[in-house]
């Protein structure tokens, strides 16, 4: 694919399309007046482990107070790097001007009506568009649900359906929920799934295609032939309902699998009548340079479960897929009360026309084209740096000992920490804990984008200092 040499112009924050009474734009620069955290942010962490479930983490120890373009503003004034977009999120940037009008305009019509007692038009085009978006031209359908677990749960009880079949196969290293399915298909067990037993049966497990860890040279049909082989074994095709499939992988280390890989399972799965599922909550809406990951692979999946970036952060997810697997399934037997709430797809509308207005899935690559080459320069000169992967604005780092490729952890949440004080939001990710991962909103502006690699440059130079 060939990627584009010119930059385009920052977008700006005062657009056309920003018509909003309301505060002044979030000005576009990163700013620090306290420490970090500073005394409001400290003062609401005292309230919180006063009043809040102690189970329920958060990476940044800053309070939020207004999100816009590539910045977050926290309840100090700091104005942080947005390097993250919410987990994948704001792709379209928080509080995009579309998404707030249409948000607005949506919540003083009607805030809800249940699409399964009274429906409406929203819920209806946002099926209409994810149809037309999703790859491949076949007929498809779509049903909209709250979170990405619970759309996940959802597909694969659509295949069962469909199948007949019950058994279910997801891959090392995967992340697909929190909910009692999502649990036992994810991988890892701290802290998703230790203590939380017993999980939901007839979830079986592959091995995933990573590049950097399989046996040099093993190309990406050779490692499905593994997959498939373990499949063949434990589970047998006849029966299996599915293959749960990230097509780059996000909590597991935003692994890549080797091309060819995605493909090959597809096609077993078509001769052997198993539904393929692609797990695009991380990977989907323009976050790799495409609408959906998997179309870098070549691959029509059978269906395709969207959430994260679909509704700027409007708690909304889908499942879309083959028309004749859709609509196996008996009526009544999908839906939920929130599901396609009205706001949620005045959102999703809104996202989807300012990806297409502002050229994000393009944006996306030019993200791509300034990160993935600064980040190979590094590594070219730090042998902390094992590996660099990703496609578009889903870029990672993967921190192992020098002279091999032992996992880095303690490095790696000091190169997060570092970053964070400094003002630039960056997550961390892997099955080891060593992989820092790049996730920036596709609205932030070419000088944010690198002046937070400038600031992670800076930080791995410090501790790599204090550690000789
Ligand atoms: C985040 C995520 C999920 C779960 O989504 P929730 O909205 O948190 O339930 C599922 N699959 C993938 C690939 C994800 O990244």
């Amino acid at each position: 694919m060939a990627l584009p040499t010119s930059l385009t112009p920052p977008i700006a924050t005062a657009s056309p399309t920003q018509s909003l009474e309301g505060p002044e734009p979030l000005l576009q620069a990163r700013r620090l007046v306290t420490e970090i955290p500073g005394p409001a942010s400290r003062a609401l962490a005292d309230r919180r482990r006063a009043a809040v479930a102690s189970g329920v983490g958060s990476t940044m120890q800053t309070y939020a107070r207004r999100a816009e373009g590539g910045v977050i503003e926290d309840v100090d004034g700091n104005v942080l790097i947005d390097l993250g977009s919410g987990i994948a999120v704001t792709t379209v940037g928080s509080a995009a001007p579309r998404v707030v009008r249409a948000v607005r305009d949506q919540a003083a019509a009607f805030t809800h009506t249940c699409f399964m007692v009274t429906p409406y038009e929203g819920y209806v085009a946002v099926a209409e568009q994810l149809n037309r978006l999703t790859p491949g031209d076949h007929e498809k359908r779509s049903v909209l649900f709250n979170s990405g677990a619970e759309a996940v749960e959802n597909a694969v009880k659509i295949a069962r359906v469909h199948t007949g079949r019950s058994a279910v196969v997801a891959f090392d290293h995967a992340y697909h929920g929190r909910t009692n399915l999502t649990m036992a298909l994810t991988a890892k067990s701290m802290p998703y799934k230790h203590g939380f037993g017993p999980f939901a049966s007839e979830v079986y497990r592959a091995p995933m295609s990573y590049p950097y860890r399989d046996e040099p040279g093993l190309d990406g049909r050779e490692a499905a032939a593994r997959s498939l082989a373990v499949i063949d074994k434990q589970v047998g095709a006849g029966n299996l309902a599915a293959i749960v499939i990230e097509p780059i992988q996000g909590e597991g280390g935003f692994i890549v699998p080797a091309p060819g890989f995605l493909a090959a399972l597809a096609e077993w799965a078509r001769e052997h009548g198993v539904v393929f599922i692609a797990d695009e909550v991380q990977s989907g809406f323009a976050r790799t340079g495409a609408w959906f990951a998997i179309e870098h692979e070549g691959v029509v999946p059978d269906l395709v479960v969207s959430a994260k970036g679909i509704a700027d952060g409007l708690p909304l997810s889908a499942v879309t897929g083959r028309a004749e697997i859709m609509d196996a399934v008996h009526a009544g037997g999908l839906g939920g009360t929130y599901g396609g709430n009205p706001l949620a797809c005045a959102a999703a509308l809104a996202t989807i026309e300012t990806i297409e207005a502002e050229s994000m899935v393009q944006r996306a690559r030019e993200v791509e084209a300034l990160v993935l080459p600064r980040l190979r320069s590094l590594q070219a000169a730090d042998p902390r740096i094992g590996d660099v992967r990703g496609r578009g604005a889903m870029v990672a780092v993967e921190l192992v000992h020098p002279g091999g490729r032992e996992p880095d952890a303690a490095l790696t949440s000091a190169v997060a920490a570092g970053c964070h004080a400094r003002g630039v939001v960056v997550l961390t990710c892997g099955t080891y804990g060593n992989v820092l991962r790049l996730l920036p909103p596709l609205a932030i502006s070419d000088e944010l984008l690198t002046e937070g690699l400038d600031v992670l440059a800076d930080v791995l130079a410090e501790l790599g200092r204090a550690a000789a």
